[in-house]
């Protein structure tokens, strides 16, 4: 839809391009949310999508993504990352969470997703499950980074202050390493995420961990750890710690069936990774 309240559109090469915030602001990068509704506050939008940043890097230590990096671009490094980074699949599975047109696929960003902090933000399930960390530019020109699972702090809140921008997502050698099973519920076959969770299982010269991202079925992100593959029963009462209150509740599914389908996929995942 027209943004008839937008009066400018700056678009920023440099880092030190970025203009100094003002009410009325708001960073764009693929614009699927921001254009999707009405935001009658806006006055200035601030295109980071300019600015140059390769959409991945792959070093030893693991895989920085640019915030702009696009889902499209993110599915495809599935194929392309190091042999030995057994979770790559994950990545193309995760964005098949994000309920995508052609037009979304193409340019809806990692960073507007986690940004918008979701519960069914699909790369912020694929940040859980592989412990990624979000460095942040604030206003102020200094930077600061953060677990995504800190980052992202209620339905669709985190932890960014007036004018921050997300530059990446960092996701380490180590959780790519590990082996990864993936499950996705909706109440309807196109429907938004009502759950999707994640089991990773680290490899014992990464430390054996095993991991489970909750995310979809709850307002902000889980991520469950064990020493090793839990027993059912150890996996049932981690998933009955997690606080009543986290559960989600809205059209895409009810408190009660996210927590027992949370439930069942948890199970499924311990299984496959056994
Ligand atoms: C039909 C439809 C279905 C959708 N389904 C889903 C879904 O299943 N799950 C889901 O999570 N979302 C969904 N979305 C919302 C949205 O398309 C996605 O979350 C998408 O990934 C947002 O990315 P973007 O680059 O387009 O963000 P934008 O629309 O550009 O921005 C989204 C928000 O993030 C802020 N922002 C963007 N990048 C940054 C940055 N680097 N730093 C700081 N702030 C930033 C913007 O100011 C804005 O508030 C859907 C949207 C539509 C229209």
């Amino acid at each position: 839809m027209d943004l008839d309240t937008v009066e400018e559109l700056v678009v920023p090469l440099r880092r030190d391009e970025l203009p100094v915030w003002r009410p009325g602001d708001a960073v764009i990068a693929g614009g699927t949310w921001l254009f999707s509704e009405a935001q009658p506050d806006l006055r200035r939008l601030i295109d980071i999508t300019a600015m140059g940043w390769a959409p991945y890097e792959i070093r030893d230590g693991g895989l920085e993504l640019a915030a702009t990096c696009t889902v499209e671009q993110l599915s495809r490094l599935s194929g392309q990352l190091p042999p030995d980074w057994t979770a790559a699949p994950l990545l193309h599975q995760c964005c098949t969470a994000l309920l995508a047109s052609f037009k979304i696929w193409k340019t809806a960003t990692i960073g507007g997703n986690v940004c918008l902090s979701l519960p069914a933000g699909s790369i912020i399930s694929l940040a859980t499950a592989l412990d990624g960390v979000a460095t942040v530019w604030r206003a102020d020109r200094s930077q600061y980074t953060v677990g995504i699972t800190d980052f992202v702090t209620g339905a669709a809140t985190n932890v960014l202050g007036a004018g921050d921008i997300v530059r990446s997502i960092f996701l380490p050698a180590a959780a790519l390493r590990g082996k990864t099973a993936y499950r996705k519920i909706a109440l309807a076959p196109l429907g938004r995420s009502g759950a999707v969770l994640v089991g990773r299982l680290d490899r014992p010269g990464d430390g054996g961990t095993f991991a489970l991202a909750v995310t979809g079925s709850t307002t902000r992100p889980v991520s469950l750890r064990f020493a090793g593959l839990p027993t059912t029963a150890e996996l049932d009462d981690a998933l009955d710690g997690i606080p009543a209150q986290l559960w989600h509740a809205d059209a895409h599914g009810t408190p009660d069936w996210r927590r027992a389908m949370s439930a069942v996929l948890a199970r499924q995942i311990r299984a496959e990774l056994q």
